[in-house]
């Protein structure tokens, strides 16, 4: 339905540009726009009024006044079909993946949830699973939080996703440029969508047995539920992309015939390695690793992790691992962190508020500031964890330089199992070794794109979704590329009345209890009610429309 509305919107500007062609200013007044309509008009007139005053041929006044009315006269045809153009607000700003927040917050308060989803689609092809997991910067931004706390913005794209329905197109006729993508996380799946959606032949290889990276095999099914994933996914490929699984670039096919099979690749491999730690008694048994542990439970497969759990790192993967932990059957999970349990401090855990709270709820115990000095085991296996105390993370240009103080008197936390998760990397050995990366996802080679590993599933989706601009670019001449852009346009929906804002309390947010949520896998979190999100959407102060920035 909002394709059908963006195509109509086309048709209405390509009206406004042709009349404001012939008449100036006119255009503009077909499309409701006075002021501007009228302020072409009388500069024409003004102008033709000036021209008959001065007229005695082509003399040097009448050439300038030519020339700076043919300026104007431009403006008028790109001010004719652009329109106006309203600023971002604070949290569109802060969405890494560009998303119309108040737009879909408008449809939904309007109860046209296909037609939300459809408006977070265009930028975002996995709006459930952002609904879900979102670490939303833009909550943290919303004019709402220094009120009585921010619109929930991401309980509203859930329920979006939850209540709407969405169907991608199949493009009938296919461009014959072949594309392949590389790793299937959001990014990747993200650029397939949009050249998928522009009629390119896209395949993703993939080294998994199944589709979606960190979102599968990463976040565990109690943030994210796999049957929102599997729709999610189903929805961009079915009919679209050609899904090659459990192909590991650079061991089952080397790269270089990827390369000469496509007219483009973008890889987008994400951040697959686990970090070590140059710890003594690292080898020893019982020491995991984040990404591959939780892959291990993502999987379902059994993980012996005895009863005491200490997981060393403050992020949110430290945080999945602690909560997956409990639920494998642990009865004591600890966090050592380097970083402060104060979230006031700069030196604060970099786990999120949410995941702080939730993680502490079920029993976990962060114990901040504190490092790891060494791993001390008995017949081969960890027996427990001697620290250290960290006086300080980052030094005063921020830079990540831990002190500490080896005098101070620090636990040592017994263990039967311990887990490493102090972040990640990237596995791009299969890659050239001559290859260097440009900027906006371009590489030193021809027609190889390159999106990095992301913090958060949102930026993803960004880049990925600027990647596949890139290759279609690529294909394009200048010429059509500079038409696009002149072309291209903002589709705003704008509120119907815009009322005085009323002081407005945020829903509370429905989670199982932690006893129940420890148990099992399911998922925490509940969609809002029909009528939470509608006084939810009633909240938002539609910012680009009510100021001026
Ligand atoms: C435990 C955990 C929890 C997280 N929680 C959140 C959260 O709550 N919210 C949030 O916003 N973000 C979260 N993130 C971060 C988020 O998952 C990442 O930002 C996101 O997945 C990055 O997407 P990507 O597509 O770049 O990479 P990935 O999701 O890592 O996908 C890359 C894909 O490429 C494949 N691949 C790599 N090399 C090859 C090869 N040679 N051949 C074929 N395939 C290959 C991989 O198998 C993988 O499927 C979390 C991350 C982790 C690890
Ligand atoms: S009030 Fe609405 S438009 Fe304004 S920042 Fe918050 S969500 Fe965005």
């Amino acid at each position: 339905m909002l394709k059908e509305k963006l195509k109509k919107e086309r048709k209405r500007r390509l009206i406004a540009f042709c009349v404001s062609f012939f008449l100036p200013g006119v255009g503009q007044l077909t499309r409701k726009r006075i002021g501007s309509g009228f302020f072409f008009i009388l500069v024409t007139v003004l102008s033709l009024l000036f021209l008959k005053r001065i007229w005695k041929g082509w003399s040097p006044a009448v050439i300038s006044l030519f020339i700076g009315y043919s300026l104007l006269w431009v403006l008028n045809l790109l001010d004719a079909y652009k329109g106006p153009v309203y600023h971002k607000p604070p949290c569109r700003r802060a969405c890494p993946a560009d998303i119309d927040v108040p737009g879909y917050i408008e449809l939904i308060r309007r109860g046209r949830y296909s037609e939300a989803l459809e408006l977070i689609a265009l930028k975002a092809p996995l709006p459930g699973v952002l609904g879900y997991v979102c670490l939303a910067p833009c909550e943290e931004k919303c004019s709402r939080t220094g009120m009585e706390g921010s619109v929930l913005i991401r309980h509203l794209k859930l329920k979006a996703a939850v209540k709407g329905e969405l169907a991608f197109e199949v493009p009938q006729q296919k461009k014959h440029h072949r594309v392949a993508v590389i790793g299937s996380g959001p990014a990747g799946l993200t650029a397939a969508h949009y050249l998928a959606e522009k009629g390119y032949k896209v395949t993703i290889f993939e080294r998994q047995e199944k589709l979606g990276g960190m979102l599968r095999y990463g976040i565990p099914s109690y943030r994210l539920p796999r049957e929102m994933l599997d729709l999610e996914i189903d929805r961009i490929t079915r009919d679209r992309v050609e899904v090659k699984t459990g192909v590991k670039i650079g061991e089952d096919i080397p790269f270089s015939e990827v390369e000469k099979d496509f007219d483009a690749v973008i890889v987008a491999p994400g951040d697959a390695l686990s970090r070590t730690l140059n710890l003594e008694g690292i080898d020893l048994k019982g020491v995991h690793y984040a990404l591959e542990f939780l892959e291990k439970a993502n999987r379902g497969e059994k993980v012996p992790i005895g009863e005491k759990v200490v997981v060393i790192g403050g992020g949110n993967v430290a945080v999945d691992c602690a909560k997956t932990s409990l639920r494998l059957g642990a009865r004591s999970v600890k966090m050592v962190a380097l970083e402060t349990r104060d979230l006031s401090s700069p030196d604060r855990l970099p786990a999120s508020d949410r995941e702080i709270e939730e993680v502490e709820e079920e029993g976990v115990e962060i114990l901040g500031s504190l490092g790891p000095r060494k791993i001390i085991g008995e017949n081969g296996r960890v027996k427990a964890l001697e620290t250290i105390k960290c006086t300080r993370v980052y030094d005063e240009k921020g830079r990540f330089a831990p002190q500490f103080d080896d005098k101070a008197e620090t636990p040592v936390i017994e263990a039967d199992s311990i887990i490493i998760a102090i972040g990640q990397k990237p596995d791009i050995s299969f890659l050239p070794e001559d290859v260097r990366f440009l900027k906006n996802f371009r590489t030193t080679r021809k027609g190889l794109f390159f999106v990095p590993g992301s913090l958060m599933v949102a930026e993803a989706v960004g880049r990925g979704r600027k990647a596949a601009e890139q290759v279609d670019r690529y294909f394009k001449s200048p010429l059509r590329r500079f038409l696009d852009q002149l072309f291209s346009f903002e589709l705003y929906i704008k509120p119907a009345r815009l009322g005085r804002p009323e002081p407005a309390d945020p829903a509370a947010v429905r989670k199982e209890i932690p006893e129940e949520r420890i148990k099992d896998f399911r998922t925490i979190e509940k969609p809002l009610s029909d009528e939470e999100a509608m006084n939810e959407a009633r909240r938002c102060l539609q910012c680009p429309f009510r100021f001026r920035v």
